[in-house]
Protein backbone atom coordinates (compact mmCIF):
# COMPACT_ATOMS: atom_id res chain seq x y z
CA UNK A 1 0.00 0.00 0.00
CA UNK A 2 2.28 2.74 -1.54
CA UNK A 3 3.79 5.30 -4.03
CA UNK A 4 0.24 5.74 -5.90
CA UNK A 5 -1.70 3.17 -3.87
CA UNK A 6 -1.54 5.57 -0.84
CA UNK A 7 -4.49 6.73 0.81
CA UNK A 8 -5.23 9.79 2.20
CA UNK A 9 -8.20 9.92 4.79
CA UNK A 10 -9.70 13.05 6.13
CA UNK A 11 -11.44 13.10 9.27
CA UNK A 12 -13.65 15.77 9.80
CA UNK A 13 -15.98 17.13 12.82
CA UNK A 14 -17.21 20.19 14.85
CA UNK A 15 -14.77 21.57 17.14
CA UNK A 16 -14.54 19.58 20.44
CA UNK A 17 -16.87 16.98 18.91
CA UNK A 18 -13.84 14.10 19.74
CA UNK A 19 -12.37 13.72 16.36
CA UNK A 20 -8.09 13.63 17.49
CA UNK A 21 -9.03 11.01 20.03
CA UNK A 22 -10.90 8.88 17.26
CA UNK A 23 -7.95 10.20 14.84
CA UNK A 24 -5.52 8.95 16.75
CA UNK A 25 -6.93 5.76 17.98
CA UNK A 26 -7.59 5.03 14.49
CA UNK A 27 -4.16 5.70 13.68
CA UNK A 28 -3.14 3.42 16.44
CA UNK A 29 -5.31 0.46 15.27
CA UNK A 30 -3.78 0.65 11.32
CA UNK A 31 -0.28 0.82 12.47
CA UNK A 32 -1.18 -2.40 15.12
CA UNK A 33 -2.19 -4.04 12.03
CA UNK A 34 1.15 -3.33 10.63
CA UNK A 35 0.20 -0.09 7.87
CA UNK A 36 2.43 2.92 8.20
CA UNK A 37 0.24 5.69 8.90
CA UNK A 38 0.92 9.42 8.99
CA UNK A 39 -1.51 11.13 10.94
CA UNK A 40 -1.12 15.01 10.37
CA UNK A 41 -3.20 17.08 12.63
CA UNK A 42 -4.89 20.38 11.12
CA UNK A 43 -6.46 21.96 14.12
CA UNK A 44 -4.51 25.19 15.55
CA UNK A 45 -4.75 24.03 18.86
CA UNK A 46 -2.33 21.56 18.09
CA UNK A 47 -2.92 18.25 20.18
CA UNK A 48 -4.03 15.73 17.50
CA UNK A 49 -1.26 13.27 17.92
CA UNK A 50 -0.38 13.91 21.84
CA UNK A 51 -1.95 10.23 22.57
CA UNK A 52 0.80 8.39 19.60
CA UNK A 53 3.62 10.56 21.17
CA UNK A 54 3.28 9.62 25.02
CA UNK A 55 1.01 12.64 25.43
CA UNK A 56 3.84 14.99 24.75
CA UNK A 57 3.50 18.10 22.84
CA UNK A 58 5.01 18.47 19.52
CA UNK A 59 6.35 21.23 17.14
CA UNK A 60 4.09 22.48 14.95
CA UNK A 61 4.52 23.01 11.15
CA UNK A 62 3.60 27.19 11.54
CA UNK A 63 5.58 27.85 14.56
CA UNK A 64 8.67 25.95 12.55
CA UNK A 65 7.91 28.02 9.85
CA UNK A 66 7.99 31.46 12.02
CA UNK A 67 11.34 30.20 13.90
CA UNK A 68 13.40 28.91 11.29
CA UNK A 69 14.98 30.00 7.74
CA UNK A 70 14.20 28.48 4.40
CA UNK A 71 17.20 27.28 4.09
CA UNK A 72 17.30 25.30 6.87
CA UNK A 73 14.10 23.56 6.90
CA UNK A 74 13.91 19.79 7.16
CA UNK A 75 10.97 17.62 7.23
CA UNK A 76 12.40 15.65 9.65
CA UNK A 77 12.50 18.74 12.07
CA UNK A 78 7.84 18.28 11.79
CA UNK A 79 7.86 14.62 12.24
CA UNK A 80 7.29 12.82 14.97
CA UNK A 81 7.66 8.75 15.25
CA UNK A 82 5.29 8.18 17.56
CA UNK A 83 3.29 4.64 19.01
CA UNK A 84 4.14 1.55 16.30
CA UNK A 85 6.31 3.92 13.91
CA UNK A 86 3.24 5.83 13.29
CA UNK A 87 4.45 9.16 11.74
CA UNK A 88 3.14 12.19 13.51
CA UNK A 89 2.81 15.98 12.21
CA UNK A 90 0.69 18.86 14.04
CA UNK A 91 -0.12 22.05 11.65
CA UNK A 92 -0.33 24.20 14.19
CA UNK A 93 -1.94 27.93 14.19
CA UNK A 94 -2.21 31.30 15.70
CA UNK A 95 -3.32 32.51 18.91
CA UNK A 96 -7.40 32.59 19.51
CA UNK A 97 -8.39 35.82 18.46
CA UNK A 98 -5.90 37.00 15.93
CA UNK A 99 -4.33 35.85 12.37
CA UNK A 100 -6.06 33.25 10.01
CA UNK A 101 -5.88 29.82 10.89
CA UNK A 102 -7.65 28.66 7.54
CA UNK A 103 -4.49 30.83 5.75
CA UNK A 104 -2.38 28.65 8.20
CA UNK A 105 -3.51 25.41 6.50
CA UNK A 106 -2.94 26.65 3.77
CA UNK A 107 0.67 27.54 4.64
CA UNK A 108 1.10 24.35 6.54
CA UNK A 109 0.27 21.93 3.70
CA UNK A 110 2.52 24.37 1.04
CA UNK A 111 5.52 23.99 3.64
CA UNK A 112 4.66 20.11 4.00
CA UNK A 113 5.07 19.48 0.25
CA UNK A 114 8.06 21.60 -0.55
CA UNK A 115 9.73 19.46 2.23
CA UNK A 116 9.05 16.43 0.79
CA UNK A 117 5.89 14.77 2.79
CA UNK A 118 4.42 13.35 -0.49
CA UNK A 119 7.49 10.60 -0.62
CA UNK A 120 7.25 9.85 2.84
CA UNK A 121 7.07 6.29 3.25
CA UNK A 122 3.45 5.50 4.49
CA UNK A 123 0.45 3.46 3.31
CA UNK A 124 -2.29 6.02 4.79
CA UNK A 125 -2.05 9.68 5.33
CA UNK A 126 -4.54 10.65 7.78
CA UNK A 127 -5.69 14.17 8.05
CA UNK A 128 -7.40 14.99 11.73
CA UNK A 129 -9.09 18.67 10.86
CA UNK A 130 -11.08 21.04 12.34
CA UNK A 131 -14.21 20.32 10.38
CA UNK A 132 -16.93 23.73 11.05
CA UNK A 133 -15.66 24.26 7.49
CA UNK A 134 -15.77 28.14 8.26
CA UNK A 135 -13.34 28.74 4.81
CA UNK A 136 -11.47 27.81 2.34
CA UNK A 137 -8.45 27.01 4.36
CA UNK A 138 -10.21 24.42 6.42
CA UNK A 139 -11.44 23.06 3.18
CA UNK A 140 -7.96 22.07 2.11
CA UNK A 141 -8.31 18.83 2.66
CA UNK A 142 -11.53 17.90 1.23
CA UNK A 143 -9.72 19.18 -2.19
CA UNK A 144 -9.31 15.81 -4.58
CA UNK A 145 -5.67 15.89 -4.34
CA UNK A 146 -5.75 15.45 -0.47
CA UNK A 147 -8.87 13.33 0.49
CA UNK A 148 -9.89 10.67 -0.97
CA UNK A 149 -12.21 9.69 1.60
CA UNK A 150 -14.15 11.57 4.04
CA UNK A 151 -15.08 10.60 7.37
CA UNK A 152 -17.12 12.50 9.79
CA UNK A 153 -17.31 12.70 13.48
CA UNK A 154 -20.86 13.72 15.19
CA UNK A 155 -22.37 13.30 18.28
CA UNK A 156 -26.03 14.08 18.17
CA UNK A 157 -26.27 17.36 19.19
CA UNK A 158 -28.01 19.66 16.73
CA UNK A 159 -24.78 21.96 16.18
CA UNK A 160 -22.81 18.98 15.92
CA UNK A 161 -25.07 17.52 13.33
CA UNK A 162 -25.38 21.03 11.47
CA UNK A 163 -21.31 20.91 10.92
CA UNK A 164 -21.71 17.79 9.45
CA UNK A 165 -23.98 18.97 7.08
CA UNK A 166 -21.65 21.56 6.49
CA UNK A 167 -19.17 19.10 5.46
CA UNK A 168 -21.45 17.12 3.21
CA UNK A 169 -21.98 20.67 1.24
CA UNK A 170 -18.08 21.55 1.45
CA UNK A 171 -17.35 18.14 -0.31
CA UNK A 172 -19.89 18.37 -2.57
CA UNK A 173 -18.20 21.25 -4.07
CA UNK A 174 -15.62 19.50 -4.80
CA UNK A 175 -15.88 15.79 -5.45
CA UNK A 176 -18.62 14.54 -4.15
CA UNK A 177 -18.11 10.49 -4.13
CA UNK A 178 -15.50 10.51 -1.29
CA UNK A 179 -17.67 10.24 2.01
CA UNK A 180 -16.52 7.03 3.86
CA UNK A 181 -19.12 7.48 6.59
CA UNK A 182 -20.48 8.40 9.78
CA UNK A 183 -18.68 8.27 13.03
CA UNK A 184 -21.09 8.64 16.08
CA UNK A 185 -19.16 9.65 19.06
CA UNK A 186 -21.64 9.55 21.66
CA UNK A 187 -22.38 12.26 24.68
CA UNK A 188 -24.32 9.83 26.39
CA UNK A 189 -27.44 11.28 25.73
CA UNK A 190 -30.23 8.55 25.12
CA UNK A 191 -31.81 10.76 22.59
CA UNK A 192 -28.99 11.28 20.06
CA UNK A 193 -28.33 8.23 18.48
CA UNK A 194 -31.38 7.96 17.00
CA UNK A 195 -31.15 11.93 16.02
CA UNK A 196 -28.07 11.19 13.98
CA UNK A 197 -29.89 7.94 12.37
CA UNK A 198 -32.37 10.10 11.20
CA UNK A 199 -29.44 12.29 9.82
CA UNK A 200 -28.07 9.33 8.65
CA UNK A 201 -30.94 7.98 6.42
CA UNK A 202 -31.72 11.56 5.30
CA UNK A 203 -28.15 12.16 3.77
CA UNK A 204 -27.63 8.55 2.70
CA UNK A 205 -24.34 7.63 4.57
CA UNK A 206 -24.12 5.12 7.21
CA UNK A 207 -22.86 5.07 10.20
CA UNK A 208 -19.27 3.08 10.28
CA UNK A 209 -18.60 3.37 13.90
CA UNK A 210 -20.37 4.07 17.32
CA UNK A 211 -18.72 5.30 20.00
CA UNK A 212 -20.27 4.99 23.37
CA UNK A 213 -19.11 7.65 26.03
CA UNK A 214 -16.56 6.25 28.42
CA UNK A 215 -14.37 6.96 31.19
CA UNK A 216 -11.60 4.59 29.19
CA UNK A 217 -10.98 7.67 27.26
CA UNK A 218 -10.34 9.76 30.47
CA UNK A 219 -8.42 7.18 31.59
CA UNK A 220 -5.85 6.90 28.35
CA UNK A 221 -5.30 10.53 28.12
CA UNK A 222 -3.58 10.55 31.49
CA UNK A 223 -1.70 8.02 30.44
CA UNK A 224 -0.65 10.03 27.35
CA UNK A 225 -1.76 7.37 25.08
CA UNK A 226 -4.43 6.35 22.95
CA UNK A 227 -6.82 3.99 24.39
CA UNK A 228 -5.88 1.00 21.50
CA UNK A 229 -2.08 1.20 23.44
CA UNK A 230 -3.28 2.09 27.16
CA UNK A 231 -6.39 -0.82 27.01
CA UNK A 232 -6.07 -2.80 24.24
CA UNK A 233 -9.16 -5.68 24.95
CA UNK A 234 -11.75 -2.93 26.12
CA UNK A 235 -14.62 -3.09 24.18
CA UNK A 236 -13.94 0.52 22.55
CA UNK A 237 -10.70 -0.98 21.65
CA UNK A 238 -12.36 -3.45 19.18
CA UNK A 239 -14.61 -0.39 18.06
CA UNK A 240 -11.69 0.95 16.35
CA UNK A 241 -10.15 -1.85 15.12
CA UNK A 242 -13.75 -2.59 13.29
CA UNK A 243 -13.30 1.06 12.19
CA UNK A 244 -9.95 0.23 10.67
CA UNK A 245 -11.43 -2.24 8.65
CA UNK A 246 -14.08 -0.50 7.40
CA UNK A 247 -11.27 2.41 6.50
CA UNK A 248 -9.23 -0.42 4.66
CA UNK A 249 -12.20 -1.67 2.53
CA UNK A 250 -12.83 1.69 1.28
CA UNK A 251 -16.35 1.85 0.45
CA UNK A 252 -17.30 5.66 -0.47
CA UNK A 253 -20.87 7.29 -0.75
CA UNK A 254 -22.43 10.23 -2.16
CA UNK A 255 -22.22 13.17 -0.10
CA UNK A 256 -25.46 14.81 -0.16
CA UNK A 257 -26.62 17.19 2.02
CA UNK A 258 -29.78 18.85 4.01
CA UNK A 259 -30.75 22.57 3.29
CA UNK A 260 -31.37 24.76 6.74
CA UNK A 261 -34.92 23.65 7.17
CA UNK A 262 -34.71 20.03 6.40
CA UNK A 263 -31.97 20.23 8.85
CA UNK A 264 -33.88 21.96 11.51
CA UNK A 265 -37.16 20.12 11.13
CA UNK A 266 -35.14 16.43 10.92
CA UNK A 267 -33.61 16.90 14.27
CA UNK A 268 -35.55 19.68 15.87
CA UNK A 269 -39.10 18.70 14.78
CA UNK A 270 -39.76 22.59 13.87
CA UNK A 271 -39.11 25.19 10.81
CA UNK A 272 -36.01 27.22 10.59
CA UNK A 273 -37.50 30.38 11.92
CA UNK A 274 -35.93 33.51 10.05
CA UNK A 275 -36.07 37.50 11.12
CA UNK A 276 -36.80 39.54 8.00
CA UNK A 277 -33.91 42.16 7.83
CA UNK A 278 -35.45 45.52 6.20
CA UNK A 279 -32.83 46.26 3.16
CA UNK A 280 -31.65 49.94 2.03
CA UNK A 281 -30.69 49.94 -1.48
CA UNK A 282 -29.92 53.22 -2.40
CA UNK A 283 -26.71 54.03 -0.77
CA UNK A 284 -24.13 51.47 0.43
CA UNK A 285 -25.66 48.65 -1.60
CA UNK A 286 -22.19 47.04 -1.80
CA UNK A 287 -22.81 46.26 2.28
CA UNK A 288 -20.01 48.26 3.04
CA UNK A 289 -19.91 50.37 6.26
CA UNK A 290 -21.61 53.53 5.64
CA UNK A 291 -19.42 56.46 5.30
CA UNK A 292 -20.00 60.34 5.27
CA UNK A 293 -18.83 60.74 1.89
CA UNK A 294 -19.29 57.91 -0.57
CA UNK A 295 -17.48 58.18 -3.63
CA UNK A 296 -20.30 57.28 -6.47
CA UNK A 297 -18.74 54.01 -8.28
CA UNK A 298 -18.53 52.87 -4.47
CA UNK A 299 -22.32 54.14 -3.34
CA UNK A 300 -23.78 52.65 -6.58
CA UNK A 301 -22.01 49.43 -6.85
CA UNK A 302 -20.23 50.28 -9.89
CA UNK A 303 -17.14 49.02 -11.61
CA UNK A 304 -14.54 50.63 -8.97
CA UNK A 305 -11.29 52.30 -10.56
CA UNK A 306 -7.90 51.43 -7.69
CA UNK A 307 -8.18 50.42 -4.57
CA UNK A 308 -9.11 52.88 -1.63
CA UNK A 309 -5.51 51.80 0.15
CA UNK A 310 -4.09 53.36 -3.02
CA UNK A 311 -6.35 56.54 -2.89
CA UNK A 312 -5.52 56.81 0.75
CA UNK A 313 -2.03 56.31 -0.09
CA UNK A 314 -2.04 59.00 -2.18
CA UNK A 315 -3.40 61.72 -0.11
CA UNK A 316 -1.17 60.83 3.29
CA UNK A 317 1.98 61.18 0.98
CA UNK A 318 1.76 64.63 0.07
CA UNK A 319 1.56 65.92 3.46
CA UNK A 320 4.14 67.58 4.97
CA UNK A 321 5.23 66.08 7.93
CA UNK A 322 3.58 62.92 7.96
CA UNK A 323 4.77 59.59 7.83
CA UNK A 324 2.44 57.45 5.82
CA UNK A 325 2.98 53.66 6.96
CA UNK A 326 1.13 51.39 5.01
CA UNK A 327 0.16 48.16 6.51
CA UNK A 328 0.30 45.44 3.75
CA UNK A 329 2.34 43.09 1.79
CA UNK A 330 5.50 44.94 -0.05
CA UNK A 331 3.51 44.33 -3.45
CA UNK A 332 0.43 46.59 -2.59
CA UNK A 333 2.67 49.49 -1.11
CA UNK A 334 4.93 49.23 -4.27
CA UNK A 335 2.39 49.23 -6.49
CA UNK A 336 0.48 51.74 -4.97
CA UNK A 337 3.56 54.20 -4.59
CA UNK A 338 4.77 53.64 -8.34
CA UNK A 339 1.06 55.08 -9.28
CA UNK A 340 1.88 58.07 -6.96
CA UNK A 341 5.39 58.73 -8.45
CA UNK A 342 3.83 58.44 -12.02
CA UNK A 343 1.35 60.70 -11.30
CA UNK A 344 3.66 63.01 -10.08
CA UNK A 345 5.71 62.49 -12.45
CA UNK A 346 3.34 63.40 -14.99
CA UNK A 347 2.49 66.29 -13.55
CA UNK A 348 6.09 68.15 -13.19
CA UNK A 349 6.34 67.79 -17.14
CA UNK A 350 3.21 69.41 -17.65
CA UNK A 351 4.32 72.48 -15.56
CA UNK A 352 2.12 72.09 -12.78
CA UNK A 353 3.18 72.91 -9.34
CA UNK A 354 3.18 69.77 -7.07
CA UNK A 355 3.65 69.54 -2.97
CA UNK A 356 7.61 69.35 -1.94
CA UNK A 357 6.99 65.87 -0.39
CA UNK A 358 5.16 64.18 -4.10
CA UNK A 359 8.88 63.30 -4.85
CA UNK A 360 10.19 61.56 -1.85
CA UNK A 361 7.20 60.78 -0.20
CA UNK A 362 7.93 59.89 3.95
CA UNK A 363 6.46 56.14 3.66
CA UNK A 364 7.04 53.07 4.84
CA UNK A 365 5.51 49.42 4.57
CA UNK A 366 5.38 46.88 7.21
CA UNK A 367 5.88 44.05 4.35
CA UNK A 368 3.71 41.49 5.75
CA UNK A 369 4.49 38.26 4.75
CA UNK A 370 3.04 34.85 5.07
CA UNK A 371 3.77 34.55 7.91
CA UNK A 372 2.30 37.74 9.38
CA UNK A 373 -0.76 36.88 7.20
CA UNK A 374 -1.40 33.51 9.48
CA UNK A 375 -0.24 35.06 13.20
CA UNK A 376 -1.81 38.10 12.81
CA UNK A 377 0.09 41.55 11.52
CA UNK A 378 -0.51 43.67 14.93
CA UNK A 379 3.26 43.29 16.54
CA UNK A 380 4.31 43.83 13.45
CA UNK A 381 2.64 47.56 12.85
CA UNK A 382 3.45 47.80 16.41
CA UNK A 383 7.51 47.22 15.92
CA UNK A 384 7.14 49.41 12.52
CA UNK A 385 5.84 52.40 14.16
CA UNK A 386 7.94 52.36 17.38
CA UNK A 387 11.32 52.71 14.35
CA UNK A 388 9.76 55.32 13.35
CA UNK A 389 9.35 56.85 16.81
CA UNK A 390 12.62 56.14 17.97
CA UNK A 391 13.35 57.83 14.57
CA UNK A 392 12.10 60.56 16.01
CA UNK A 393 8.88 61.00 14.05
CA UNK A 394 5.65 61.92 15.73
CA UNK A 395 2.57 62.56 13.00
CA UNK A 396 1.31 59.13 11.90
CA UNK A 397 -1.40 57.69 9.12
CA UNK A 398 -1.97 54.18 9.21
CA UNK A 399 -3.52 52.63 6.21
CA UNK A 400 -4.28 48.85 5.79
CA UNK A 401 -4.34 46.64 2.29
CA UNK A 402 -6.81 43.98 1.95
CA UNK A 403 -4.62 41.60 4.08
CA UNK A 404 -5.30 42.81 7.36
CA UNK A 405 -8.92 43.55 6.80
CA UNK A 406 -9.34 40.06 5.86
CA UNK A 407 -7.26 38.26 8.75
CA UNK A 408 -9.16 40.90 11.10
CA UNK A 409 -6.00 42.87 12.58
CA UNK A 410 -6.88 45.79 15.46
CA UNK A 411 -4.90 48.53 13.54
CA UNK A 412 -7.16 50.96 15.76
CA UNK A 413 -6.10 49.05 18.78
CA UNK A 414 -2.22 49.05 18.20
CA UNK A 415 -2.19 52.92 17.22
CA UNK A 416 -3.89 53.69 20.55
CA UNK A 417 -1.49 51.55 22.46
CA UNK A 418 1.44 53.50 20.59
CA UNK A 419 -0.37 56.74 21.50
CA UNK A 420 -0.38 56.13 25.19
CA UNK A 421 3.14 54.88 25.46
CA UNK A 422 4.47 57.41 23.65
CA UNK A 423 3.08 60.49 24.52
CA UNK A 424 2.84 63.36 21.82
CA UNK A 425 2.47 60.50 19.19
CA UNK A 426 -0.39 61.24 16.93
CA UNK A 427 -1.59 58.42 14.34
CA UNK A 428 -4.62 58.58 12.13
CA UNK A 429 -5.94 55.19 11.26
CA UNK A 430 -7.53 54.65 7.66
CA UNK A 431 -8.94 51.52 7.88
CA UNK A 432 -9.05 51.14 3.86
CA UNK A 433 -8.82 47.28 4.09
CA UNK A 434 -7.59 47.62 0.00
CA UNK A 435 -11.04 47.71 -1.87
CA UNK A 436 -12.99 46.17 1.18
CA UNK A 437 -13.96 49.78 1.56
CA UNK A 438 -14.11 51.03 -2.17
CA UNK A 439 -12.23 52.34 -4.98
CA UNK A 440 -9.03 54.60 -5.11
CA UNK A 441 -11.59 58.28 -4.37
CA UNK A 442 -13.17 56.77 -1.95
CA UNK A 443 -9.75 56.15 -0.09
CA UNK A 444 -9.02 60.16 -1.13
CA UNK A 445 -12.19 60.91 0.90
CA UNK A 446 -11.27 58.74 3.97
CA UNK A 447 -7.92 60.19 3.95
CA UNK A 448 -8.90 63.43 3.72
CA UNK A 449 -11.27 63.59 6.44
CA UNK A 450 -9.30 61.38 8.43
CA UNK A 451 -6.08 63.38 8.62
CA UNK A 452 -8.55 66.41 9.14
CA UNK A 453 -10.09 64.84 12.10
CA UNK A 454 -7.07 63.74 13.84
CA UNK A 455 -4.54 66.50 12.86
CA UNK A 456 -6.74 70.09 11.74
CA UNK A 457 -7.38 72.65 14.88
CA UNK A 458 -10.18 74.92 14.32
CA UNK A 459 -9.31 78.06 12.84
CA UNK A 460 -10.94 81.24 12.11
CA UNK A 461 -13.37 81.36 9.18
CA UNK A 462 -13.78 84.02 6.79
CA UNK A 463 -16.86 84.36 5.05
CA UNK A 464 -17.37 84.11 1.74
CA UNK A 465 -14.35 81.57 1.21
CA UNK A 466 -14.20 78.19 0.79
CA UNK A 467 -11.47 75.82 1.53
CA UNK A 468 -10.53 73.36 -1.60
CA UNK A 469 -9.36 69.82 -1.34
CA UNK A 470 -7.69 68.29 -4.36
CA UNK A 471 -5.72 65.36 -5.14
CA UNK A 472 -3.08 65.37 -6.76
CA UNK A 473 -4.50 63.33 -10.14
CA UNK A 474 -6.57 66.57 -10.32
CA UNK A 475 -3.42 68.48 -11.44
CA UNK A 476 -2.78 67.44 -14.78
CA UNK A 477 -6.49 67.97 -15.75
CA UNK A 478 -8.02 70.78 -13.46
CA UNK A 479 -5.70 72.92 -11.89
CA UNK A 480 -5.58 75.48 -15.11
CA UNK A 481 -9.05 76.18 -14.95
CA UNK A 482 -9.54 76.28 -11.11
S1 LIG B 1 -6.77 45.81 -3.94
FE1 LIG B 1 -5.84 44.92 -2.09
S2 LIG B 1 -4.33 43.47 -2.87
FE2 LIG B 1 -4.81 44.88 -4.57
S3 LIG B 1 -3.29 46.55 -4.38
FE3 LIG B 1 -5.12 47.20 -3.27
S4 LIG B 1 -4.66 46.58 -1.17
FE4 LIG B 1 -3.25 45.41 -2.45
Amino acid sequence: MSGSARRKIAIYGKGGIGKSTVSSNLTAALSDMGIRVLQIGCDPKHDSTRGLIGGAVQNTVLDYLKEVKPEDRKLEDVVSRGYKGCLCVEAGGPEPGVGCAGRGIITAFDLLERLGSGQVDSDITLYDVLGDVVCGGFAVPLRNDYADTVYIVTSGEFMAIYAANNILRGTANYNPDRIGGIIFNSRGDPEEEARVERFSEAVGIPIVARIPRSSVFMDAEQRGATVIEAFPDSEIAGTFRDLAHAVIEGKRYHARFLSENELEKLILGRETAKKEKPVHRELNVTGTEFRPYTSKNTAYDEPIHGCAFSGASSVCTSVKGLTTVLHSPRSCAQLTVQLDSKSVKGAYTRGYSTSETFGDPDVICTDMGEGTMVFGGNDLLRRKLEEQISLGKRDFAVITACPPGIIGDDPRGVAATVEKEHPGVKIAVLEEDGNATGDFMQGTLDAGIGLIERFASKGDTRPMTVNLVGVKTMASSACSEL
